[in-house]
């Protein structure tokens, strides 16, 4: 089983548990561009200037932005079904990415693809997941889905569910039922955020956040920001994201036009990516994303990202403070420890995860 798929089949007893993100061999292994990474010493500090209006009392103020350094551009790790509904490339961690997004653990960019009309519902049924978030973003098309907790809706255009499983839940993702049949091109993104330690076995919960209720920052160029989770800082006023969420971090849909070039304040001490859906685009005027599909990290130190887009871009910007805990993961599981794996495990087949 792949580590990062979500979760189809469920781990039979006596599989091998594979332990990763911890393991640095199996990342040297791969080549992994982090290799040799050096935290960046020579950043590009420049001072902004205050403004020196007459009266002001921003003359003392001087802001210091730096920019995140480029660890490296990627692309997919792994083209696959997820169930018979999403066509997924993995953006990480079948790429090598692993330390340098957390908290996220998985980002598998699904479509976008043209479905033909069908009386059955594609995707993917029952299955747990436990110790972490499940964060889908819906672009084209539409996801119906109900947990064991309850909880049942669908996921519309525009709309993002954020559904944190803690504890553990069971629940279906499939095709909803008009998309369904009418056919049609599919596209969203689903996210895995990890929990601390102190949450992974708190009370599972569920955000359905609908495209309404995302503020969007709308930037000078044409294009604009939907703050989903976080917040953005724009042109000196601060926008709150919709979802609300365990540990630092932002997760925003970034729109950009053609020849727009925008400098976004991102925490300094945030692990941070950017990813493309569609575009030409260039991160911190080196790291070019051309194409579909591609992802460039950035580093904890600095403060700030520019992008610039060479043609219409969609991206989405991943930050987060780092959690430092080791992470021991097998299929829908991310725990600490084997041991905790293992609990899951047998938790599952004792039926603890409740019922559909
Ligand atoms: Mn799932």
């Amino acid at each position: 089983m792949r580590p990062h798929e979500w979760g189809t089949r469920h781990p039979a007893p006596g599989t091998r548990l594979e332990t990763h993100l911890s393991d640095d061999k199996a990342v040297a292994k791969m080549g992994h561009p982090s290799e040799g990474f050096k935290r960046n010493t020579t950043h590009h500090a420049h001072e902004v200037a205050p403004s020196c209006a007459e009266g002001s009392n921003t003359m003392n103020t001087t802001t210091t932005t730096t920019q995140k350094k480029v660890i490296g551009t990627y692309g997919p790790g792994s083209n696959h079904w997820v169930g018979d509904g999403f066509p997924v490339r993995n953006l990480f961690p079948s790429n090598g990415l692993q330390l340098e997004v957390s908290p996220f653990l998985m980002l598998d960019y699904a479509g976008p693809q043209y479905f033909t009309p069908s009386a059955k519902r594609r995707g993917v049924g029952e299955h747990p997941h436990r110790g972490f978030e499940t964060v889908t973003i819906a672009y084209q098309g539409s996801v119906g889905h109900r947990d064991s907790a309850g909880n049942s809706g669908v996921i519309y255009p525009g709309d993002v569910q954020w559904m944190t499983a803690a504890s553990g839940v069971l629940h279906e993702e499939l095709h909803e039922a008009e998309f369904s049949k009418a056919g049609g091109t599919f596209e969203m993104i689903q996210l895995w955020v990890n929990l601390p330690a102190k949450d992974k076995m708190s009370k599972p919960g569920y955000q359905a956040i609908t495209r309404e209720q995302i503020p969007v920052v709308n930037l000078a160029g044409g294009g604009h920001i939907r703050v989903i989770a976080g917040e953005a800082t724009v042109a000196g006023s601060t926008t709150k994201g919709a979802a609300s969420t365990f540990t630092p971090l932002n997760v925003w849909d970034v729109i950009l036009k053609a020849g727009e070039k925008v400098e976004l304040t991102v925490p300094e001490g945030h692990n941070t990516a950017v990813v493309l859906r569609k575009g030409d685009a260039a991160v911190n005027g080196t790291a070019k994303l051309t194409g579909e599909a591609r992802i460039a990290a950035l580093s904890q130190d600095g403060n700030s990202v520019t992008i610039e887009a060479k043609e219409d871009s969609q991206l989405v910007l991943l930050s987060g403070e780092p959690i430092n805990e080791p992470v021991a993961s097998y299929g829908p599981f991310v725990m600490n420890t084997r041991e905790e794996i293992m609990q899951a495990v047998a938790d599952l087949k004792a039926g603890k995860f409740g019922q559909l």
